[in-house]
């Protein structure tokens, strides 16, 4: 590993200060950041801790009735939480389902939101042909092996997908990703924070150099939410296709649906079409499995994931009866 400087900020403020120094990195948990310095993939030259910050790792209520939860949270303790449980169903399932519980009782909630792609071709020991790692390289999982690569949103020079879990809860929740930077904080939403790569194959979501995530809060409860992971192993795996809905019902029939797929695209990617064509339906009617189909229209496989567009098909159809509390 190269040498770089250390600092354990003491404050927010001290954090900013050397976080907007170039070739700066900030270190939360330190389960992502520190194997892509071990792979070269990341080389900063300063490591700023900010795991040591104060007040950022709870979770409160907020006055709206929504919940906000600090950027340092542990994932454990975010999907444990009383309020996260009963309220947001589909971020407890979320995060239960991510990593490993040794790596969830390290890993924070802000880290796992900027985890990179899996490709393997990103993340390889010696260096193949990879926009996102090396820009104009070119792109060796587009004619190689993309098995577990888009569906939706992507372009020749990158068929990657984000593979955070927690993130496709966050997009159906219609979360917002709170952060504060030396010229200012912002408020984004979550289903905008992660980029595609038309925007640029290199990056990865919507922070400039130095911004920091303090939080993400939650809206009002979505008590009829659930996740689902579709993977090769039900423990410590990847998804190969996620999916995560959250439903308001008029007796039995929809009055709204907000539906995410995870693992199909470089972000979380909203179902807005179905989303208005279940309106008035019941969950597991044919009108419902004929809305759901309509969003995988424009569904683009690529030579070794068509079977991607089938499993998500189902896993919409299937969460959206677990969600209504259906059999
Ligand atoms: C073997 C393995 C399996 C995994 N499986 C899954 C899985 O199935 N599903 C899933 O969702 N995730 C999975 N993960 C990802 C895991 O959840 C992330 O590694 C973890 O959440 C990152 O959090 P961290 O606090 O350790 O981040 P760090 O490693 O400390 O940081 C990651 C990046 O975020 C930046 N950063 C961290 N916090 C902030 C902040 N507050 N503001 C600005 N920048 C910040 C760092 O500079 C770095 O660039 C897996 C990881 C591993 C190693
Ligand atoms: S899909 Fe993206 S991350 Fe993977 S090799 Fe292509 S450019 Fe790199």
């Amino acid at each position: 590993m190269h040498p770089f400087a250390y600092t354990r900020a003491a404050t927010i403020a001290e954090a900013l200060a050397v976080g907007a120094q170039a070739a700066a990195a900030y270190l939360a948990g330190g389960t992502e950041l520190l194997n892509w310095m071990r792979l070269g993939i990341a080389v900063p030259q300063h490591v700023v801790d900010i795991s040591r910050l104060a007040d950022l790792d709870r979770v409160e209520p907020l006055p709206d009735g929504g919940l906000r939860i600090g950027a340092l949270t542990r994932l454990n303790d975010a999907a444990q939480c009383t309020e996260v449980v009963r309220d947001y169903p589909v971020l407890s399932q979320a995060i239960l389902k991510a990593a490993s519980a040794q790596l969830r009782n390290l890993a924070t909630v802000g880290g796992n939101l900027l985890q990179r792609t899996r490709c393997p071709y990103f993340r390889a020991e010696e260096l193949l042909p990879c926009n996102k790692r090396v820009a104009g390289s070119g792109c060796a999982a587009r004619e190689g092996l993309n098995d577990r690569h888009a569906i939706f949103g992507w372009t020749d020079a990158c068929v990657a997908v984000q593979p955070s879990d927690p993130a496709v809860a966050l997009a159906v929740l219609d979360a917002v990703i709170v952060t504060e930077a030396a010229g200012g904080g912002r408020r984004i939403p979550a289903r905008e924070f992660h980029t595609l790569p038309a925007d640029d194959p290199a990056s990865d979501n919507v922070l400039v150099p130095g911004e920091l995530i303090v939080a993400i809060e939650l809206p009002a409860p979505a008590p009829r939410s659930a996740y689902l992971k579709l993977r090769e192993r039900e423990s410590y795996e990847y998804a190969i296709v996620s999916v995560a809905v959250a439903l308001d019902l008029d007796a039995d029939l929809i009055r709204r649906a907000r539906i995410a797929l995870g693992s199909v695209a470089h972000r979380p990617w909203r179902l807005d079409e179905a989303e208005r064509r279940l309106v008035g339906c019941r969950p597991g009617s044919p009108e419902a499995i004929e809305a759901a189909a309509a969003a995988f229209t424009d569904a683009r496989p690529l030579a070794h994931n068509a079977h991607k567009v089938a499993m998500a098909k189902n896993a919409v159809l299937r969460t959206l009866r677990t969600a209504a509390g259906m059999p």
